[in-house]
């Protein structure tokens, strides 16, 4: 059966990527043959676009293509039936044909029709003489016919289909969804699933211990098994070793009501048992991704799939579904993680802000940490507690830290100069204690600076420790006797082994704002705090507390013993120039009788809060 559409048949022609190609042996191969068959010096392989004959091959023609009008491959691609016309010359249509007017006789073409009934032009043979054909030389053109639709269709199909397991793959997803578009084009909601039968790690794991084509075993049984349970109008693509994804059928929503879609996706993951022969652990997860056909984007639906997937797979549950919530909050990740990138090559977007440390004995500022602020020139200030657990998952981390240790030790260096003796806290992430030369590097900028190593504090939260125990600790160790100062950063909100504790080669420990700001809140959160002080005095660590924004959080601290304080109470972070005349301010007033650290704040009152933060 063929279809007669010209809209549709010129739409399947331009799918199947053909047209002006350069020419291919495989094709060659035929025209040749079907010259050599007929005894004929003119073959070719022509295909009927909107306005011309285009010869994907072809033998005794020196043109690529020809009109249409009046060709004779147009009328085969038009009618779907062989033509043989024995003398073109006498031919009532043909005569007047730009082709009978080249001097051509003889014409013979066989239509070339694809499995779904489309006429895509002739393979055809021509001579300059006139001409009959004998049935066996129709048969053998028929032939020749079937031969070019078998390469182009296996051409085509060629990279749309997994090679392991000749399931349709992510290319062929892309090109039906596209299909399903143009016949629902105003907005139909549709529910996309996405099925990844192992983690990454087990991947690995699976595929040493069993060898890779083991998953292959698995993902067959797990498609089979999902058309059984879920329904066989499923058509289900491979998207990688472990995934496959499937649109479901119109009217399913993604509710989880009892009998619903989501609910019997659980229980044919909970029932894996069943129809699983994988002696192999695996985690499965599934991510659905309601959309709307029509509007929603192909990308975007593979996109927020395997983004509910990996939510699915990360808070260990079976299915993570799309919240358009997450989808921004990734959506701002990534475009974060490019402008980052961008503005470590342009630094001029990235500064540092100084927070003064008191001595809440003397009241006295003896040190600063260095805050790293970014102000991108659309997106504003984006704070560090946003982008930095960004940066920290990538590469980008190590330039990162290397540009905040830089110009902290350089304004540290430009202080001391200015007789300003200060202490420099600097944060340094857990991926920079992995890298081989970040010792060297230090002491490298110290010795550069010529700044004695002890006037560098780096702060290292507890969770950065653990996470690569071994090299963290021998890192901080090299660096404990290069001299550098050690504090652990965040203190109480990490794992908090009293073990570790004992053996961490620091110096200060700096407890967590969040449990100094509930101080003032209860006798249990006071006894915490002093607990982890005195703790921490026996273990022979100098206490500084974040976060200090009251006077009797303050005066709290100083009677618990506590060493150090920093918070909104003394200072905001300041700019260099601002941390520069608030310390010359606090001096000059230390004359005046007082409570250790009030002339600092009284002298100030434009410095609490202040605009650098
Ligand atoms: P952190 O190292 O614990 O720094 C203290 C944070 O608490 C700073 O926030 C500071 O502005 C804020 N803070 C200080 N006093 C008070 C107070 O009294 N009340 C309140 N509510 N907050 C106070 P910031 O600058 O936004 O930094 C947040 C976190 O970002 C830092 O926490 C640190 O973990 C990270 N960070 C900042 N700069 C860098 C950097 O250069 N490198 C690395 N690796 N991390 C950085
Ligand atoms: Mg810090
Ligand atoms: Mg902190």
């Amino acid at each position: 059966m063929t279809t007669c559409n010209e809209p549709d048949r010129l739409l399947a022609l331009r799918k199947l990527n053909l047209l002006d190609t350069a020419p291919t042996e495989a094709f060659d191969r035929i025209t040749r043959m079907a010259a050599r068959v007929f005894g004929l010096p003119i073959a070719a392989v022509s295909l009927t676009d909107s306005d011309r004959q285009w010869f994907k091959s072809r033998v005794g023609v020196v043109h690529t293509s020809i009109p249409r009008i009046k060709a004779p491959c147009a009328t085969v691609s038009g009618s779907g039936d062989m033509l043989v016309v024995n003398d073109l010359q006498e031919d009532p249509f043909f005569r007047d044909s730009p082709l009978a007017h080249s001097g051509v006789r003889f014409y013979a073409g066989a239509p070339l029709i694809t499995s779904d009934g489309f006429n895509l032009g002739a393979m055809c043979v021509l001579g300059l003489e006139p001409r009959s054909i004998s049935s066996t030389e129709r048969d053998a053109l028929t032939d020749l016919a079937a031969m070019v639709m078998s390469q182009i269709e296996l051409q085509h199909t060629l990279g749309r289909v997994d090679p392991l397991s000749g399931m349709p793959n992510r290319k062929q997803f892309i090109e039906d969804y596209a299909d399903l578009q143009m016949d629902r084009p105003h907005g139909e909601p549709r529910v996309a699933v996405l099925v990844n039968m192992a983690n990454q790690e087990q991947l690995n794991n699976a595929a040493r211990v069993m060898g890779a084509s083991y998953f292959d075993d698995l993902m067959n049984e797990a498609i089979v098994s999902y058309r059984a349970v879920m329904g066989s109008e499923h058509k289900v693509y491979q998207l990688a070793a472990t995934q496959f994804i499937t649109i479901a059928p119109p009217g399913t929503d993604d509710g989880a009501g009892e009998g619903s879609y989501r609910a019997r996706l659980a229980h044919w993951l909970d029932s894996r048992g069943a129809w699983s022969t994988s002696r192999f652990v695996t985690t499965p997860a599934i991510g659905i991704a309601p959309f709307l056909l029509g509007r929603t984007d192909c990308l975007d639906v593979l996109r927020i799939a395997q983004n509910a997937m990996q939510d699915a797979h990360q808070t260990g549950q079976l299915i993570g579904s799309y919240s358009s919530a997450q989808d921004d909050a990734y959506r701002r990740r990534f475009t974060l993680l490019n402008a980052f990138d961008a503005a470590l090559a342009d630094t001029s977007q990235l500064r540092l802000v100084y927070q003064p440390r008191i001595d809440l004995t003397s009241g006295r500022c003896i040190g600063a940490e260095a805050l790293l602020r970014w102000r991108h020139p659309e997106l504003g200030d984006v704070p560090p507690g946003e982008f930095m657990p960004v940066v920290e998952q990538t590469s980008m981390v190590r330039a990162a830290t290397s540009w905040v240790i830089r110009e902290a030790v350089r304004q540290l260096a430009a202080w001391h100069a200015a007789g300003l003796q200060l202490q420099m806290s600097v944060n340094v992430s857990a991926a920079n204690l992995l890298e081989a030369d970040f010792v060297s590097t230090v002491t490298a900028l110290l010795n550069q600076h010529r700044m004695a190593p002890g006037w560098l504090e780096l702060e290292v939260t507890e969770s950065a420790i653990m996470e690569n125990q071994g090299t963290a600790l021998a890192t901080l160790a090299a660096l404990d006797q290069a001299g550098v100062r050690l504090a652990i950063d965040d203190f109480g909100t990490g794992y908090s082994s009293l073990s570790y504790l004992q053996s961490m080669p620091a110096h200060v420990v700096k407890i967590d704002q969040s449990f100094v700001r509930n101080m003032a809140g209860g006798e249990r959160n006071r006894t915490l705090v002093n607990t982890m002080i005195s703790l921490s005095h026996e273990l022979g660590f100098r206490v500084v507390a974040e976060g200090i924004e009251t006077d009797d959080v303050r005066q709290l601290l100083r009677d618990q013993g506590c060493d150090e304080g920093q918070g909104y109470l003394f200072a905001r972070p300041l700019a260099p120039d601002d941390l520069f005349a608030w310390c010359a301010r606090a001096e000059a007033s230390e004359a005046a009788p007082r409570k250790p650290w009030a002339p600092i704040c009284a002298a100030l009152p434009s410095l609490a809060p202040h605009t650098a933060a």
